[in-house]
């Protein structure tokens, strides 16, 4: 089975190879064109623990590599690398289960698939009888950043530089990129927005996607555009079903509804392939801060990125062209020429509208709602009193769109929120939502909400502010290319 473009059925890859491209060369996304022939036996799949739903779903998805390559992958890739013994586990708040993604290396959900997606690069490299070292360009909002440089970090063959927008990102998160250790990752602070940085990142790979950047270079991306990143994040959404199923909550076969804090609609579109494949899922909830233009899209199926982008206390959220939402257009059934225009638009006009059909498609599965700054942190503030969970803002957002969604859907199934990140990685939020007053830096106000709550700040956030802060350079979005370039010569030239 062999993945296509989006934007033409005549541009295919294997797996190995869409992993190993990140984007295909016309600017389309990688996809399965027979998605709805992957049909698992959830029951036999449920009773397996993580690391058996893992590899089969990741041989299910990824077709190059066989169930023994799939089993050492993911062993190499989670044992050992999350705080928890349950690398994500399921916990009961209120009426509401919460999936908590953050146990991982970096304290946010991208650490699942990013453990995974260097250790399928390098087996994929393999596979391909591939000889140049690979160069991962990244533009992060935040977390995927330093998820991928922690997976990247000194693996043989790979080179990777993160572009994080300067002033978009919590005191934390900058701390964690800055002080990032391996020799073969390169950081910079972009000023401009994280869709500056996302769309100079893309056109960047366009333009060097056949020839290199550089001799015996060749770029790709960690981005949540590539499939080795989609692929492993199917699996906690099989993991909270099986721990719903075994806790008695539902019974199996029931429907259960999973409302995600959204941004790049990658963590949400690999629960909707879980749908595909045949998970009992209801209706996915796509939850927005006030860059709501999935909200808007969802509702309308007008897509308007034209208009004003708002720096919000869940910047990992902070979003206005949502690059997966691309792969949603193409498995609700729109065709790769339609694809390809509603594209064109978007790039052309910063809009479009899906036809009428795929919007009442998507109508069908996914709701949304959206949360402002107050409502964030009001939510924190709520959530702790009634239950004394303390959750970050991202979560806070889902929070608040699971409760609006419950209206409007009074038929709900057992909704499951996924949490995303841990509240020590943006303190001064929580401690507003706690009602406390602090300023400080990250560090002391992770102290801080440690003390306020009794709840231990976690290992992987711990040290950040005693490591050196080594990567400091701060470039204009024009400045990026040329950066690339010079970085991929050193990368040619050994040095
Ligand atoms: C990346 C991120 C999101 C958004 O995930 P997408 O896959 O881009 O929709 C939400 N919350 C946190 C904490 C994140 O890091």
């Amino acid at each position: 089975m062999k993945y296509q473009s989006t934007r033409n059925k005549g541009i295919t890859a294997s797996a190995a190879e869409a992993i190993l491209n990140g984007l295909a060369p016309d600017g389309g996304l990688y996809v399965l064109p027979d998605l709805k022939k992957i049909r698992v036996d959830y029951d036999c799949l449920l009773k397996k623990d993580i690391y058996g739903m893992a590899s089969e779903l990741l041989a299910l998805l990824l077709p190059s590599f066989d169930r023994k390559e799939t089993e050492r992958i993911v062993r190499r890739s989670f044992e050992g690398k999350f705080e928890t013994e349950d690398i994500t586990p399921t916990v009961s708040v209120g009426e509401e289960t919460v999936l908590e993604l953050f146990s991982g290396p970096t304290a946010a959900f991208k650490d699942v698939a990013l453990s995974v997606l260097p250790n399928l690069m390098s087996e994929a490299r393999k596979k391909c009888g591939f000889s140049d070292g690979l160069f991962i360009l990244t533009a992060t909002s935040g977390d995927t950043g330093k998820a991928a440089m922690e997976g990247f970090r000194d693996v043989p063959g790979t080179n990777i530089a993160v572009f994080y927008p300067k002033d978009g990102v919590s005191d934390v998160q900058r701390a964690q990129m800055a002080t990032q250790e391996g020799k073969n990752v390169h950081v910079f602070a972009v000023n401009g927005n994280f869709d500056d940085a996302q769309r100079e990142v893309k056109r960047i790979f366009e333009k060097y996607s056949g020839k290199g950047p550089a001799a015996g270079v060749r770029l790709s991306s960690a981005n949540s555009i590539n499939v080795g990143r989609l692929a492993p994040q199917t699996v906690y959404y099989f993991k909270a079903y099986a721990d719903l199923v075994k806790r008695s909550i539902i019974a199996l076969g029931e429907k259960v509804d999973f409302c995600v804090p959204t941004g790049n609609f990658g963590n949400i579109l690999a629960g909707f392939l879980a749908r595909e494949m045949g998970l009992p899922v209801g209706r996915l909830v796509c939850a927005s801060n006030a860059n709501n233009v999935l909200t808007d899209f969802i509702t309308s199926g007008r897509y308007d990125r034209n208009r004003p982008f708002y720096k919000t206390l869940s910047p990992s959220m902070d979003i206005l062209v949502s690059s997966n939402l691309e792969r949603l257009l193409f498995c609700l059934g729109a065709g790769e020429e339609t694809v390809a225009r509603l594209m064109r638009e978007l790039s052309e006009k910063g809009a479009f509208d899906a036809p009428r059909d795929i919007t009442e498609k998507m109508h069908a599965v996914f709701s949304c709602a959206w949360c402002s700054d107050g409502d964030t942190v009001e939510t924190i503030g709520k959530i702790w009193r009634r239950h004394k969970y303390l959750c970050d803002t991202h979560t806070a957002v889902a929070f608040h769109a699971a409760e609006e969604y419950k209206k409007q859907y009074p038929g709900h199934g057992h909704v499951v929120v996924l949490s995303t990140a841990s509240p020590f990685k943006f303190p001064a939020a929580a401690l507003e939502g706690l009602g406390v007053n602090a300023s400080g830096t990250g560090t002391e106000l992770m102290r801080k909400l440690s003390e306020e709550t009794g709840l231990p700040v976690p290992r992987s956030l711990a040290g950040v502010g005693l490591l050196p802060e080594r990567h400091l350079s701060v470039i204009s979005k024009e400045e990026m290319e040329s950066c690339v370039l010079r970085t991929a010569e050193r990368i040619a030239s050994g040095r």
